[in-house]
């Protein structure tokens, strides 16, 4: 193999990251891990991360997707340090409370596809059954393991490993230290600390350089804007502007908050809470130190005071009174909703920069880790190529939005509330995405499945659907003409949905407690993988 862009005039050798956040710092670790940092080699090669000493990180998202095993093992940090140093716990999925007609209903998404899922749809076999349990507990194990708090895995499991699929839930401040450390230690990342007062374009319309208030002028070949909701490049040097969602998803505002645990033996959950409210929903994340709980709500249909007084109620429901007492919520605006492009010129926004949409399903920092990965993948060899893959690149996370607000949509779509204007107008015809309504309508006669997929990387697979359908009562009438086929076909549903509750009873007497592992891990470690 020989490389083409080998003394190329306008060869890709300096990339430059403005902005220090969970967003900056994976992106810089994913890219630094997938090609060698050496200002010296014969083809150099430079990673450099400017940070604001003075703007502070949003410091909020604390729950991830599974990807996240596969981005940390990718960048080389072992899975008992991540864990040890930012206060990780394992998240196996989202728990909904209320949101279907708010009378203490709930429903789980899990982090695992349905038992047989490749060979067998058990949705329209689940349908048909009388008295069934609920859908996700028919079709998996795993919310057998939400309910009791279990970890899904245990510590004889090697690193990243999993009995049971997982994600984690995470302190947002101390992951941007440790990938700070780690890029910068491990990986030859070049750290500036340095506000970034200009940006300066070259003839062509490029970004040239950045100036900042203490480190100069930095200058380099592709930048990455990741300054969060400010977008000091791509938002404000190129003004490409935010194209706002919100006539779908309403949310604006959020209420983030910390909670103790009542005593230091609590059971930490190990899933995501959700639960509705009149103009919003509540989430709560179980850490080992502390509880991460927040209202995201929309301001057009409640107050802040009124926002407030739920959340402290839940707190003081979940947590007693002193600590709604103590607790002193800090308050987050945003415009939900995205760049109208995300790569332009020679500059990409990941992260906040890019856009974003309340955090239902946890899909900010997986858009961080699918945005730093193509970067690294398909790292342009030449200026003349970047803007190849930058049009690719504008296609891609146009897609992965839509379906993001597509799928949240699908949580408000099927909710029967009723009980406020927020939930009246969430079933609005103009409020829900016509690709949408159509699946919907079809959905109706048939349960989604393999057909439905639409790309590889789809960032939410059909199962996400049918548990978040099934889980809100959505109904499918499926054309049944008792056929011989569709008769063992139920025979083979049956004998899954057998399987897989042998299969929960199991893994609840395996499983240890998730504060019980996570307590053995910060003392004895996992096993290398
Ligand atoms: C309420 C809420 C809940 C969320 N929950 C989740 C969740 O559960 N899961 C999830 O995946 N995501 C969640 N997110 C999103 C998640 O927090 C972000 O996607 C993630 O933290 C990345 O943020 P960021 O790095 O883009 O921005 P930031 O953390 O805001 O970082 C911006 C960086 O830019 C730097 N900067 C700014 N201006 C300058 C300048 N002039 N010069 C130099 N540097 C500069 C700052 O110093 C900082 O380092 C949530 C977000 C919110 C608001």
């Amino acid at each position: 193999m020989w490389d083409t862009s080998r003394n190329m005039p306008d060869r890709i050798s300096r990339i430059i990251i403005v902005g220090g956040g969970s967003a900056g710092w994976l992106t810089a670790g994913v890219i630094a891990a997938e090609h060698r940092v050496d200002p010296q080699a014969q083809q150099p090669f430079e990673l450099v991360l400017i940070e604001s000493p003075d703007v502070p990180t949003i410091g909020v998202g604390e729950g991830t997707w599974p990807s996240m095993r596969a981005t940390l093992q990718r960048i080389g940090l072992s899975e008992t340090d991540f864990i040890r140093e930012c206060d990780a716990s394992f998240k196996q999925g989202t728990y909904f409370r209320n949101w279907h007609t708010n009378s203490g209903d709930t429903y789980s998404h899990p982090f695992t596809v349905p038992t047989g899922y490749a060979d067998t749809n058990l949705a329209p076999h689940w349908l048909a059954l009388t008295d069934a349990p609920k859908f996700a507990d028919a079709v998996t194990p795993q919310t057998a393991l939400f309910a009791d708090c279990l970890a899904p895995k245990q510590i004889t499991t090697p690193e990243y490993a999993f009995v049971v699929n997982y994600g984690y839930h995470l302190d947002a401040g101390k992951f941007a230290e440790l990938l700070r450390r780690h890029c910068v230690e491990q990986l030859s990342v070049k750290h500036v600390k340095a506000n970034v007062s200009q940006v300066n374009a070259a003839e062509n319309g490029d970004i040239q350089s950045v100036t900042t208030d203490s480190a100069g002028e930095i200058d380099g070949d592709l930048f990455i804007d990741c300054t969060g909701t400010r977008s000091l490049l791509l938002g404000e040097h190129f003004e490409i502007p935010i194209q706002s969602r919100q006539a779908y998803l309403f949310n604006d505002t959020a209420l983030a908050a910390q909670v103790p645990y009542t005593n230091e033996d609590q059971a930490i959950q190990s899933c995501t809470h959700s639960t509705a409210q009149t103009a919003g929903w509540i989430w709560d994340i179980g850490l080992p130190t502390r509880r991460g709980t927040g209202h995201v709500y929309s301001s057009a249909h409640i107050s802040e005071d009124e926002a407030t007084a739920q959340l402290l109620a839940y707190i003081r429901e979940t947590a007693g009174e002193k600590a709604a007492d103590d607790v002193a919520p800090r308050k987050i605006r945003f415009e939900p909703g995205h760049r109208r492009k995300f790569w332009h010129r020679n500059c990409v926004a990941i992260g906040m920069s890019s856009g974003f949409i309340e955090p239902l399903e946890a899909s900010a920092l997986v858009m961080v880790e699918l945005a730093a990965g193509m970067i690294a993948e398909q790292l342009p060899p030449t200026r003349e190529i970047m803007d190849i893959v930058a049009t690719r690149y504008n296609q891609k996370f146009l897609r992965h939005w839509n379906q993001i607000i597509e799928f949240l949509k699908l949580h408000y779509v099927l909710s029967a509330r009723d009980d406020s204007s927020y939930w009246q107008e969430n079933h609005a015809a103009t409020s829900i995405p016509d690709e949408l309504s159509e699946k919907l309508s079809l959905w109706r006669h048939r349960s989604p499945w393999h057909p439905d997929a639409g790309a590889v990387d789809d960032l939410f697979p059909t199962p996400s659907y049918q548990y978040i359908l099934y889980g809100m009562g959505f109904r499918t009438v499926p054309r049944h003409t008792g056929s011989p086929r569709q008769d063992q076909q139920q025979r083979q549903a049956s004998e899954l949905f057998q399987k897989n509750a042998t299969r929960a009873t199991q893994l609840q007497q395996a499983l240890p407690g998730n504060r019980e592992l996570l307590n053995k891990v910060r003392e004895f470690g996992f096993q290398n993988l």
